[in-house]
């Protein structure tokens, strides 16, 4: 085949791995995608729905010898559009069999129903955390994005934590939750490979977003506590490079997931010296912790200030107090 014209390349990282960078319009930059030549010829995320996107999947595939037509099973490393939106787009060319954790289909199908639930939690959230009602329209916004960068799709296999993978016998399941509660990454023992999706990245440390409880009712996930707990079980696992689904290949997974580690408690230190003069709300640490960040990316910042809360409320550090149905927190 010739490839001289193709934009898009596939890095072959295994005699059965191949790599593809492909663009998203997120500040996160480009995800990588994983194409995995098994029993079934697999593809690991998709990334979102964009023309740029559909481009790069099209011709890193024809890099690698491969049509979309050709893929048989798609595996999500999790639910977020970067890496699932043109899910439907490659299932209605290709007939592949999707595979993801359970608590990623109600995001994947845009269940409207979910969608409704969803946006009337964060309103809640964000009231109880003080954020100014002008500023609350960021939840539709997250609705937006979805419609905009994905379509409603399906999952056809849900995936439990330690089975293996069908048709990728090699392949275990380890569920990873923390980044998102449909988490995901994928291990080989054989190589030590692991392909971890948000979960463990090199270049940027991944945050551990707020979601509501999977039950859709009780107390919401503490999701930075997850996190940590999910990459404590990988640092103790003997991985020689980790796939990650943005930047290069990790390699010294161990001292990362220290760094990462390490990276909490500091911050948490900054918010036990912004309350030593006084309580708080968590939006107000919010925009004290990262004051030129919190306008454009509240629910990034805020899902950080709230974990960090959540770790020093785990260990009796800050109580809480609410007045007017709002949340304020003091040593
Ligand atoms: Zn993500
Ligand atoms: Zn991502």
């Amino acid at each position: 085949m010739d490839t001289r014209e193709l934009r898009t390349k596939a890095t072959q990282i295994t005699p059965d791995i191949y790599s593809l960078e492909i663009p998203t319009p997120f500040s996160v930059g480009a995800v990588n995608v994983y194409l995995v030549k098994g029993d079934k010829l697999t593809l690991v995320d998709v990334g979102p729905k964009t023309d740029e996107a559909w481009q790069a999947l099209t011709e890193g595939l024809q890099s690698a010898g491969v049509r979309v037509e050709e893929i048989e099973q798609i595996v999500l490393t999790h639910h977020h559009v970067d890496h699932c939106g043109q899910l439907e787009k490659v299932r209605q060319l290709s007939g592949a069999v999707t595979l993801a954790h359970p608590q990623a289909a109600p995001y994947v199908e845009l269940d409207e129903d979910f969608m409704h639930f969803h946006d009337q939690f964060f309103l809640e959230l964000y009231q109880k955390s003080g954020v100014p009602s002008d500023m609350l329209v960021i939840i539709a916004k997250f609705h937006k994005l979805m419609k905009t960068f994905s379509e409603p799709s399906r999952i056809d296999v849900l995936l439990k934590h330690k089975q293996r993978v069908p048709n990728l016998e090699e392949w275990q399941v380890l569920y990873t939750p923390g980044h998102s509660q449909s988490h995901l990454s994928l291990y080989r023992e054989r190589d030590r490979t692991m392909i971890g999706g948000d979960h463990i990245i090199g270049h940027i440390s991944s945050n551990a977003f707020i979601e509501p409880p999977r039950d859709r009712s009780g107390a919401r996930p503490l999701t930075l506590v997850q996190y940590r707990t999910a990459l404590q079980m990988c640092a103790d696992m003997e991985v020689e490079r980790v796939l990650a689904g943005h930047g290069e290949i990790v390699t010294d997974h161990r001292e990362l997931i220290l760094a990462r580690l390490q990276k909490n408690w500091s911050r948490t230190d900054t918010l036990r010296s912004l309350l030593a003069d006084g309580e708080k709300t968590a939006y107000e640490l919010t925009t004290l912790l990262f004051p030129t960040l919190y306008e454009k990316e509240l629910p990034l910042t805020l899902s950080e200030t709230i974990g960090h809360i959540d770790l020093l409320t785990i260990l009796h550090q800050v109580e809480v107090k609410e007045k007017d149905g709002v949340l304020y927190y003091h040593l």
